[in-house]
């Protein structure tokens, strides 16, 4: 790979990337995007990339659990009455954690529609090779190091060539999660996210994050600006909820519908 330049996106970039709806829109033009995340066993997982996917960005938030449990959806919907849960057509799929290795079916199915996937958490471990549809991977560093058969210290040694590494060998976007965030393209490019807080470190801020990078691509950004201008807006989101303090994952979801607020244009 030749040398790759980072780049970073700013707040003025981001207010460009927004999708923001016209007067023609409705919701179908918006997008839709389905949310595959959650099982009987791990039912939080669900809600949490829900509650991401579902900050006002899109149209319409589709839900099914990993294994298809009907239970789950029922305690999304409980959560979200705006989540629709029987089966229509999604811009892009969400397959994401609390699944085990009933995320290798659902990312099947997901592909398989032939629109773009963010895989996250058990979903990664179904990924071998590139994928048949534009694809953002979400790992953090032990899900890097496993997909690209490394030890978890050797991606943390060299961040930048193993996001590079693994998005050139997955064809895909790859955003490396952590302290200092990474999304790499195929084609080289770089970016470092420069929003968050360590607060960020706790259960299911991942899955939220996933949610919203979900809905961006169902809105019809490319996956590269999905990818960082998700990221830019849950640390965003992060930032303002911690105020300097401990926060939640739910905490992080509630607050970005403000931080997106923040970057529109005063209208
Ligand atoms: P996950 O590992 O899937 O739960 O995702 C954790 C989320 O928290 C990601 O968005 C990370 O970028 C973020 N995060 C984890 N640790 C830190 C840290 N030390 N500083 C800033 N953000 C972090
Ligand atoms: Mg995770």
């Amino acid at each position: 790979l030749p040398a790759a330049a980072v780049e970073a996106l700013q707040q003025a970039d981001v207010a460009t990337l927004l999708p923001v709806p016209e007067g023609a829109d409705h919701k179908y033009t918006r997008g839709v995007v389905g949310v595959r995340a959650g099982s009987a066993t791990y039912p939080g997982a669900a809600r949490l990339c829900v509650a991401g996917a579902a900050s006002g960005l899109v149209g319409m938030v589709r839900f099914r659990a990993v294994d298809g449990d009907e239970d789950t959806a029922r305690r999304v919907v409980a959560a979200r009455p705006e989540v629709v849960t029987n089966a229509g057509r999604v811009q892009a799929w969400v397959v994401g954690s609390g699944g085990g290795d009933r995320a290798a079916d659902a990312l099947a199915e997901a592909v398989g529609d032939g629109v773009p996937v963010v895989v996250d958490a058990d979903a990664l471990a179904a990924v071998d090779g590139p994928l048949a549809v534009p694809a953002v991977l979400t790992p953090h560093a032990g899900e890097l190091a496993q997909l690209l058969g490394m030890e978890r210290a050797e991606v943390e040694a060299d961040q930048l060539s193993a996001v590079r590494r693994a998005a050139d060998r997955f064809g895909a976007v790859v955003l490396l999660k952590g302290r200092r965030t990474l999304v790499a393209e195929p084609a080289g490019r770089v970016r470092v996210n420069t929003t968050g807080t360590p607060w960020l470190a706790t259960a299911g801020a991942g899955d939220v994050l996933a949610g919203l990078i979900g809905s961006l691509l169902a809105a019809g950004l490319d996956p590269f600006d999905a990818a960082s201008v998700g990221c830019w807006l849950h640390g965003a989101a992060a930032t303002a909820a911690s105020a300097g303090g401990p926060l939640t994952a739910s905490a992080v979801a509630d607050a970005l519908s403000a931080a997106v607020r923040r970057v529109l244009p005063t209208p």
